[in-house]
């Protein structure tokens, strides 16, 4: 490793060395990829949970710049996608470039020097003209603090953190959520566990999955034909485009999705007392819809129970619930999701005259096109707020991302300046981009990682991705102003 770099990418996800694939292919080759892991794949390294998968179509989970042409199912499983994030690397020629077990904790802009200073945990620093952070909305796992959670007797871990040695059998297991991680694993466990006990808050809007592998002969033509690929991911592209008017709620799409959910519900559930606790109360699409073909059946067995009281307390033997009844248990997962507002996690950001990224979001997390942020110069996002969906493939995102970061980037290398976009740019970009949330189902009556306490979505995109793609394919620069000398 170097102390001196074009650029430095925090995070080595598929975002991170997506970016640094771009960067590559553009000629910008003085860059660092740092990953406090001692590998990539960022969320599929992390996530190891039996039954973990993606629920996007494998042949949209991927980038078009290296396709996943050898890709085994339609919804990839996670190792599988780890591989994939793996032979990225390998392709792309990514691993000299990457620093693998090395913590950013800080970032610094020095105004003199128009550089940042980027500490390493390990008491390092690199510098760097720009510092890109590929940071993830989806690792910092969130444990509810529930009284007496530390006395518990017996295991417990979040499913971010799954044990790879973990022996279920004739074990009584609690699973504290039920989203889109815990309709995953539940299906997976249940068969091994002695008993298991789902703790639901509330219920999700679930509709059919219809995963399968491809057969032989669709896997040679998708390898061996140019072109049958590239259709297949542009129809899917395109179907699921159309799919974002399901995301407007009272929309007629909303309602005909609804529907099929509740014909999955009553096709999957024989018995009503059950299936009533399983229907929905909110708009769907206001927490993420979820895709399962197993996980309602995984209910229904024998060895599985469904607890809707609220959790009061944790005791040494188990889970206590707001009536007064003790689980007793011996293990507990915590499907309770990630933090996701604060977008930087513990990484400590300060831009122009010592501003604090911290300070500057503590309303909620707001960037210009999801990218750059008033006040912080030559620093850029990739996943940043407002930049999730609901309807699509995040990774068309990205791709959309690394093109605007790229073309920035040569501009910044080439001039010799320093970039910095403007705060009138950036305030009325959200002011446009939060008054289409109006309508939206995820600004709808329930309570999701989408939105903060006060009810402003900070992780999704507005629209479909084609507006997202149109509003980012040329780098503006006049959104920008120049700093070329010490200030
Ligand atoms: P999540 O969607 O945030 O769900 C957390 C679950 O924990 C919910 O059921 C929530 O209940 C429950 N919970 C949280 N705090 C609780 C408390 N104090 N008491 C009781 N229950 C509590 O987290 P996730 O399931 O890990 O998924 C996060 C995101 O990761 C997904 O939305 C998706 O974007 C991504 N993901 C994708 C896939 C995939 O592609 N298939 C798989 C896994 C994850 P409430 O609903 O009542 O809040």
């Amino acid at each position: 490793m170097n102390t001196e770099y074009q650029v430095v990418i925090l995070g080595a996800g598929l975002g991170g060395i997506g970016l640094g694939a771009v960067l590559r292919s553009q000629g910008i080759d003085d860059f660092l990829i740092v990953e406090k892991e001692d590998g990539p794949g960022g969320t599929w390294r992390d996530n190891i949970y039996p039954g973990a998968a993606c629920d996007t179509e494998s042949h949209l989970y991927c980038f078009s710049f290296d396709l996943h042409k050898e890709v085994s199912r339609l919804y990839a499983r996670q190792p599988e996608l780890l591989r994939y994030a793996e032979r990225l690397v390998e392709r792309q020629g990514l691993a000299p470039h990457i620093a693998y077990g090395r913590e950013i904790v800080s970032a610094r802009w020095d105004a003199d020097a128009l550089r940042w200073t980027i500490a390493l945990a390990d008491g390092q620093s690199v510098r760097a003209r720009i510092f890109v952070a590929a940071w993830g909305q989806l690792n910092r796992p969130q444990i509810p603090e529930i009284a007496g959670r530390e006395t518990f007797a017996g295991q417990q871990f979040h499913s971010a953190r799954w044990p790879r040695d973990l022996d279920l059998a004739d074990k009584r297991v609690a699973s504290v959520g039920n989203a889109a991680s815990a309709i995953q694993y539940i299906p997976a466990i249940a068969p091994e566990a002695g008993h298991l006990t789902v703790f639901q808050r509330s219920p999700n809007w679930i509709v059919p999955r219809g995963d399968r592998p491809y057969t032989p002969e669709e896997l040679a033509r998708f390898i061996e034909h140019p072109t049958a690929f590239d259709e297949n991911k542009a129809e899917l592209f395109a179907w699921r485009e159309t799919t974002f008017l399901r995301m407007r709620e009272g929309s007629e799409e909303a309602r005909e999705v609804e529907q099929q959910a509740r014909d999955h519900l009553v096709a999957q559930v024989g018995d009503p007392a059950l299936r009533a606790r399983l229907l929905p109360d909110f708009p769907l699409g206001c927490k993420r819809v979820l895709r399962s073909d197993d996980y309602y059946p995984a209910l229904c067995r024998d060895n599985v129970s469904l607890v809707t009281e609220a959790i009061d307390r944790i005791v040494p033997e188990g889970i206590v619930t707001s009536d007064g009844v003790l689980h007793e248990m011996d293990v507990i997962i915590w499907g309770t999701g990630f933090e996701t507002q604060s977008f930087q996690g513990p990484v400590d950001v300060h831009g122009s005259a010592g501003a604090s990224l911290r300070d500057e979001w503590q309303d909620g997390a707001r960037a210009y096109k999801g990218m750059a942020v008033a006040g912080f110069p030559n620093f850029f996002l990739i996943y940043g707020p407002n930049t999730n969906l609901g309807h699509n493939s995040v990774l068309s995102m990205f791709e959309a991302q690394f093109a605007y970061i790229a073309q920035a980037a040569a501009v910044v290398l080439e001039q010799d300046v320093a970039l910095e976009v403007g705060r009138d740019s950036m305030e009325r970009y959200d002011a446009a981009l939060q008054a289409e949330m109006d309508g939206s189902a995820w600004a709808g009556n329930c309570t999701s990682w989408y939105k903060n306490a006060a009810g402003r979505v900070v992780n999704n995109w507005s629209g479909p991705v084609q507006d997202y793609q149109a509003l980012t394919r040329r780098f503006d620069r006049e959104a920008y102003r120049e700093l070329t000398e010490a200030r």
